[in-house]
């Protein structure tokens, strides 16, 4: 199908306007959603169901605070689709989650797990509380309380939550447990993100990183750069962009600036990243003080001349603002919406190759789907199978959405919408509608 310039400017850059300073990455995500779907021509009907959650629970959360009164917290599950299969997504103890941002959320975990062929449909789930505030005995009642209350909600083969925002693998284990106790057997595919100990899987605290450099690797590729002595510059030094960095360190190449809340750190000769790790483990998980590298600061890391930019910190990290001061020839989005919607056409026009978040970092859900499989056939993988598996599936990713990048003359970011919505409306179309 051939490109459309008139769909791209109306529906993909909007006029310019003070709204467009703050452009929440949900927003985007839902414009880059709409052109898809108007490339695709998808008739109203499968818009508006694919554009609606099939399902949204709140429930009221009592639970007695150590000091003995009691507190009522809200708590969300919107299921986005189960079209695919049974819907996955994670669970976000925050004080500002609410339903329409989990809703959103929701729909950006269907087209992650369409886009790598993982066959799970959308969720998010959401608790509004403070978790730094409470005690780990408040926050296990709190959780225990909102798994009973979703129980006819969760189920291996119906939604499987996750760890987000605010949770962990501790409290994977209770929602586990919980549901456990009531199906009277252990049931630990309920949920992925668990403790090896009791069904988690080898090799799924370093599979978004390992995704990451997978996709950006074959991207590298594409283009002709070899990872030997590339130029590689990673924001963000927690769980992806430490890992992200290392490997591409492991795989030859220079990572020139790496950063975190504490500033950007920068050596033109390359940063020695394991023993940069080191310190940041040895220094309550900053790498304030760092003196291996000069220090400048997280936006200036972003426009530095280099071959591989991987944001990997947070959302809106560039936008039309600095798009055009980007001088990578890769964007590899480790984190979710480090790239808004305006800045994607400066980009694009300036040749720069976007590895959008739904492929770049769904290395995570990858090997929560091998979890799960794992947990279901009572058989635990070797670590070298995981990795091996999820280095396949993230290839196989990018190279089938780099095939409609070309067949449909869009950006990556465009073709990995365009493959997931028309996965979800076949498979749809497939099923039909029961009545
Ligand atoms: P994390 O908490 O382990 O690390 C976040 C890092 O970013 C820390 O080093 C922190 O200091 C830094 N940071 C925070 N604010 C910053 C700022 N303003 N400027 C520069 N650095 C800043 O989190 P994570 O698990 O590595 O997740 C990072 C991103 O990746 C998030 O957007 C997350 O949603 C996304 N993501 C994570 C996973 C996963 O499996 N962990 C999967 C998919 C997507």
């Amino acid at each position: 199908m051939p490109y459309n310039k008139d769909i791209y400017n109306t529906l993909y850059y909007k006029e310019p306007g003070p709204k467009l300073d703050k452009e929440s990455p949900f927003e985007s995500m839902m414009e880059r959603f709409r052109f898809a779907a108007e490339i695709l021509k998808l008739d109203d009907g499968l818009f508006s169901y694919l554009s609606n959650p099939v399902k949204q629970v709140t429930v009221s959360v009592p639970v007695e605070m150590d000091d003995g009164k009691l507190k009522v917290f809200e708590g969300y599950r919107v299921v986005h689709d189960n079209i695919l299969g049974p819907s996955k997504g994670g669970l976000r103890f925050a004080p500002d989650v609410n339903i329409d941002e989990v809703k959103a959320l929701a729909s950006w975990m269907t087209w992650k797990c369409a886009v790598v062929n993982v066959p799970f449909g959308g969720a998010k789930g959401g608790i509004r509380c403070n978790p730094r505030d409470m005690s780990i005995r408040e926050l296990e009642r709190l959780t225990r309380r909102y798994t009973a209350s979703m129980l006819d909600v969760f189920g291996p083969e119906v939604d499987i939550p996750a760890p987000d925002m605010g949770t962990n693998e501790q409290v994977m284990a209770w929602i586990m447990d919980t549901y456990s106790m009531h199906m009277r057997k252990t049931s630990n595919a309920v949920v992925t993100g668990k403790p090896i100990i009791i069904g988690g899987s080898l090799g799924r605290k370093e599979a978004t990183g390992r995704g990451v450099v997978t996709v950006t690797l074959a991207a590298m590729n594409k283009l002709g750069i070899s990872p030997i002595n590339a130029k590689v510059a990673v924001q963000g030094f927690g769980n992806v962009g430490s890992v992200s960095a290392k490997l591409m360190y492991e795989q030859g190449s220079r990572v020139i600036a790496i950063s975190d809340i504490s500033g950007a750190y920068y050596n033109e000769k390359g940063i020695d990243i394991p023993s940069a790790m080191a310190y940041s483990q040895n220094n309550n998980f900053s790498m304030e003080g760092y003196t291996e590298a000069d220090k400048i600061t997280n936006e200036e890391l972003l426009e530095l001349d280099c071959d591989v930019l991987i944001p990997a910190a947070k959302e809106d990290q560039i936008s039309r603002h600095n798009a055009n001061n980007i001088k990578a020839k890769i964007i590899s989005e480790g984190a979710n919406g480090p790239v808004t919607a305006n800045a994607d056409k400066i980009l694009d026009e300036n040749g720069i190759l976007v590895i959008p978040d739904i492929l770049a970092n769904a290395g995570g859900v990858t090997v929560s789907y091998f979890e799960w499989v794992q947990d279901r056939q009572g058989y635990f993988w070797t670590e070298e199978r995981v990795n091996r598996r999820l280095n396949r599936m993230m290839r196989n990713a990018f190279h089938l959405i780099y095939g409609v990048m070309e067949e449909y003359n869009v950006t990556l970011r465009q073709a990995a919408y365009i493959y997931s919505i028309k996965k979800v409306a076949e498979t749809l179309k497939l099923r039909g509608i029961y009545a």
